[in-house]
């Protein structure tokens, strides 16, 4: 039975050799700061990052909302690319639960915030607006690789007017190996970066936030709050660090394996292609029914895409070379079959 799921790098199993990590893991108590296993995960994920203290968090949600917390209080505004995901897809758990505002901002084509678009909604001291305190960024984003030099120029401004800056990266290691940027080169201007380990890097679970010890001590209070206190979790810091042993520079095979595809598709009638230097590639429709009739056809073959217009597909782990092959056959004659 084929199965081959290209909806998103979240998909992807522990296999055999990270289970097997994961059995022997020394673990203890982590809410009394004893599991050993996750000390030293959370040593070895902020010296990654080249920041001084990590925190280890059941997800890059939860990753991401300790970090607003931990930067803002009550009435005050994070400053946020609209189609981000500590926006859009977090179900707004900052203003839910922090009480904090947030303050969109358009996107660029190459997935950046233009710096005059921040400086834009900057508010001054006045007690008809919210606080300004944090921008939040993103890379990847929809699998493009955010030019350094803008997030060196949000630096910047963040400094010009005394706000923190916040990085969603919860596929910085697909930007550091499409880029050969190090992860601390990209983490650098940043005072917090989240990072996933259940995308990309195939463990079960987990994100890490990093960041200064007082912002880490503060995240670690909110995380308690929110009942993600976690007790003998070595076991799950045992799959990370076997993933950041085996599964970080083999991106690449994931970036090759999309850019195959890309390619590939591109020579395919009565669709548009759109490729990215990372592991995401869409595919474009000219009407719904079309992405639907594709996607059904595809499932009878083994295939699982998702069913939208603007159809995202996500190259990780358990996608082999021949995979793309095979995926590549039956696309272009599905599409062959779709109502024009
Ligand atoms: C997946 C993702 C997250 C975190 O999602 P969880 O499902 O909560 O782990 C955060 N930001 C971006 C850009 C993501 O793609």
């Amino acid at each position: 039975m084929i199965s081959i799921d290209l909806r998103s790098d979240t998909v992807t199993r522990p296999t055999d050799d990270m289970r097997a990590a994961m059995l022997q893991a020394r673990v203890g108590d982590d809410v009394y700061g004893e599991d050993p296993s996750i000390n030293a995960l959370e040593e070895r994920v902020a010296d990654w990052l080249g920041k001084p203290a990590a925190l280890l968090c059941s997800s890059g949600t939860q990753s991401n909302l300790l970090g607003i917390l931990s930067h803002c209080q009550r009435g005050e505004e994070y400053i946020v690319g609209a189609p981000y995901h500590t926006y859009k897809y977090e179900a707004g758990g900052a203003a839910v639960l922090g009480g904090i505002v947030p303050q969109t901002v358009p996107v660029e084509s190459d997935g950046s915030v233009d710096v005059r678009q921040i400086e834009a909604v900057i508010k001054a001291d006045d007690p008809h607006f919210p606080i300004s305190r944090l921008i939040a960024l993103e890379n990847t984003h929809l699998g493009q690789v955010i030019p350094q030099n803008t997030m060196r120029e949000t630096r910047q401004l963040a400094d010009s007017y005394g706000l923190s800056l916040h990085l969603d990266g919860a596929r910085l290691a697909n930007a550091h190996i499409a880029s050969g940027l190090s992860m601390s080169e990209l983490a650098a201007p940043f005072d917090s970066v989240s990072v996933c380990c259940s995308k990309g890097l195939g463990a079960p679970v987990g994100s890490l936030l990093c960041g200064n010890e007082d912002l880490i001590k503060r995240a670690r209070r909110w995380r308690k709050m929110l009942g993600g206190g976690m007790r003998q979790a070595g076991i799950l810091a045992a799959a990370i660090d076997y993933a950041l042993d085996h599964n970080v520079q083999r991106l690449q095979t994931d970036h090759h394996h999309a850019q195959l595809l890309a390619a590939g598709l591109s020579g395919c009638p009565h669709i548009r292609v759109g490729g990215t230097p990372t592991n995401m590639l869409y595919v474009v429709f000219a009407q719904p029914q079309q992405a639907e009739f594709v996607a059904e056809v595809l499932a009878g073959n083994g295939i699982r895409v998702p069913a939208s217009q603007r159809m995202r597909l996500v190259t990780h782990l358990d996608i082999s070379q021949a995979d793309i092959a095979y995926v590549l056959e039956r696309f272009y004659q599905a599409v062959a079959q779709m109502p024009q």
